[in-house]
């Protein structure tokens, strides 16, 4: 095989990648006009549901335009040898293998930010302020912007460091050691996600006395779980969007539901939100979820060390020498299809699980009031009630709306 053959299949990839996107987001666009299934009827009133096509519409416009545009400009970059240029640049820098690695992975990442900043702006001050979503200041874009690049080169630049050194001391065997750490990093976060990361964002707090309280506490009670772990976040600095969701496991457990989400709700709807959490935590998910993720991680691994210093995809991507950060970029780009794959049976099993949550709230609270929950949720962020079944498979983690609420009823 030639280096010629290695970059024409790289770029099939990339342009059956975007075929295959653009395709399931045509589809699905045309169904956006569909009749609204009879066991949907109440979710929208007239004007919200006229609301409600405009902001799919909007959003589709804006994701086509953005993707043809990121795509001619991948293309090229590919094209115009983009990453042997980014390799000369970080080699003319340092002669140091760790930071000629971060500072080639920091300059793709400075470049992509640059291009997708006004994008991520766009999105925020003028498409979610439209429909009046966005509780954003731009003060707080800014400084969430600056938080992230710090989180960025701290931990990322961090852990990628540690990866070279053991490349550099251990060869092909790094990957053993890249998983182990890896491994042990992921049930670190797991454990500490809430504590460390989370409140560089957000604040939590435990949940106030009343009547809210009371009616989680005796639910929680009824099926043993400990009501110290319900916290509420500010998720409403942000966006008027509603949420909740289970994180870490043991001692460190624990459920975070949005402030949007207790004013939106009623008392027994946000009850039968936490006992679909609850049953999340019940049925073990979130431990599959780590477990099949560090698995996932090690395999991954394991095959990047039969290429990571492979001459032919350095010069594939026109780079004479073999290195660290043009292996891991090559390799990344070939296994795309295959992580296309596996992300496509962790949203099978991630669907499969939200049907065992919602089942669980059915038999230990009751499934009306998880039905309206979630009728309120899709309504207050207007979301689409009749998507395309391919566009489902292939992007949906959750059930659509009309599959969950058929399979309580
Ligand atoms: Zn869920």
């Amino acid at each position: 095989m030639t280096a010629q053959i290695v970059f024409q299949i790289i770029i099939g990839i990339l342009v059956l990648n975007f075929i295959i996107d653009k395709y399931l987001d045509y589809i699905n666009s045309k169904h956006f006009d569909d009749a609204i299934p009879p066991l949907l009827e109440d979710v929208y009133d007239k004007e919200e549901y006229v609301k409600s096509q405009a902001y799919k519409k909007e959003n589709f416009k804006f994701s086509s335009i953005i993707g043809a545009f990121s795509f001619v400009l991948t293309l090229a970059f590919f094209f115009l040898d983009g990453f042997a240029y980014i390799d000369q640049l970080a080699r003319s820098i340092s002669d140091n293998q760790i930071v000629i690695t971060l500072l080639f992975f920091g300059i793709i990442m400075l470049g992509s930010d640059i291009l997708t900043t006004p994008l991520s702006y766009y999105q925020t001050f003028v498409i979610e302020e439209k429909y009046g979503f966005n509780k954003t200041t731009k003060k707080l874009f800014l400084l969430d912007k600056i938080k992230g690049w710090l989180l960025m080169i701290i931990v990322g630049g961090g852990i990628l460091a540690l990866i070279v050194w053991f490349y550099q001391q251990t060869g092909n065997n790094f990957w053993i050691y890249t998983w182990a750490f890896m491994a042990f990093f992921s049930v670190f976060m797991m454990l500490f996600y809430s504590t460390l990361i989370v409140p560089l964002f957000n604040k939590q707090s435990p949940l106030e006395d009343g009547e809210l309280k009371t009616a989680l506490e005796s639910f929680a009670e009824k099926v043993g779980f400990n009501l110290d772990k319900i916290f509420v976040i500010d998720g409403s600095k942000r966006s008027t969007k509603a949420n909740a969701y289970f994180t870490g496991f043991g001692k460190k457990k624990r459920i975070v539901l949005y402030d949007t989400l207790i004013k939106d709700l009623d008392i027994d709807e946000i009850v039968a939100v936490l006992a679909h959490e609850v049953g999340h935590y019940k049925k073990k998910h979130v431990v599959f979820n780590m477990i099949s993720s560090i698995l996932l991680t090690g395999l991954t691994l394991y095959l990047l060390s039969f290429f990571i210093d492979s001459k032919l995809l350095a010069n594939a991507l026109a780079v004479a020498e073999p290195s660290f950060h043009i292996g891991l970029i090559a390799f990344g780009l070939l296994y795309s299809p295959i992580s296309e794959i596996t992300g496509l049976i962790m949203n099978i099993f991630s669907r499969k699980f939200e049907y065992q949550a919602d089942d669980y709230a059915k038999s230990h609270f009751g499934a009306k009031p998880l039905i309206s929950s979630l009728k309120k949720l899709s309504k207050n962020s207007l979301s689409n009630l009749t998507p395309h079944k391919a566009y489902v498979f292939m992007h949906y983690s959750h059930p659509t709306l009309l599959q969950r609420v058929k399979a309580m009823v």
